[in-house]
């Protein structure tokens, strides 16, 4: 009889659950009209009729202090394409003759930081990509060569202090290598130009300049050699220029 006994509470418990479930099922079913009245603290008007009831909070909204810049930090003036899409396309090197040799001038600052864009935060300018390959005589691509940049900003200033528009990067397996920068500004007495040493390794180093095309003081600075022009062209992404350094390995 005991276990008659449990057995009908136990069916009673499952019937009164039951009837509970159906209440809860039927209250539910009028219930999300009530849950849009649920106040969203996050929203700051209210929602529209066919809006869900819950918004969650985007994860990244802005506030007062987050940045509101999420493209590179360049001007206007600079494309703001990101580097990474930037793979210029690069001819079959051309290997008749070493890289020519230049003056390092007054403006060198040894033991720069490595990176592959000299572009800073609030920097004016051209964007400019400069890219090529380290080769040797023979025309074979110098792994992991040093490639040590340094230029004037856009107003044609060197920063003598620090090192801005400064800094060092390694060609990559292909002997590659891609500097992002800007286009250098003219100073007096020269024409357009980025310093560059460039050395294999444990091979000895070549200092240099890389010119560009068209610039009226070319024809007027006598340090400048039409050997060391890059072949520049103008694309969505600002401008891109492609010169190859061929260095003595060894
Ligand atoms: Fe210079």
């Amino acid at each position: 009889m005991r276990r008659d006994t449990t057995t009908n509470r136990h069916r009673f418990a499952a019937w009164c659950g039951g009837i509970v479930s159906a209440l809860m099922l039927a209250a539910c079913g009028a219930a999300p009209i009530a849950q849009t009245a649920v106040p969203n603290p996050t929203a700051t008007t209210a929602p529209a009729a066919n809006v869900p009831p819950t918004i969650a909070p985007p994860t990244t909204a802005p506030t007062a202090s987050a940045p509101t810049v999420t493209q590179p930090p360049v001007t206007t003036d600079i494309p703001a394409a990101p580097t990474a899409t930037v793979e210029a396309e690069l001819p079959v090197p051309d290997c008749s003759g070493l890289t020519p040799a230049q003056t390092e001038g007054p403006y060198y600052t040894p033991d720069t930081p490595e990176r592959t864009s000299l572009i800073e935060l609030g920097m004016t300018g051209t964007r400019l990509i400069l890219t090529g390959y380290v080769l040797d005589a023979n025309c074979q691509p110098i792994a992991n060569a040093w490639l040590d940049f340094w230029q004037t900003d856009d107003e044609g200033e060197y920063d003598n202090a620090g090192y801005v528009m400064r800094g060092h990067q390694f060609a990559d397996a292909n002997g590659r290598y891609q500097l992002e920068t800007v286009l250098p500004g003219l100073y007096p007495g020269r024409t357009r130009h980025i310093h560059v040493k460039v050395q294999a390794p444990d091979g000895p180093i070549l200092t240099s300049q890389v010119y560009f095309p068209g610039e009226p003081a070319n024809t007027s600075d006598g340090i400048f050699d039409s050997a060391l022009i890059a072949d520049v062209q103008t694309t969505a992404d600002g401008l891109i220029g492609t010169f190859n350094f061929v260095i003595n390995a060894k």
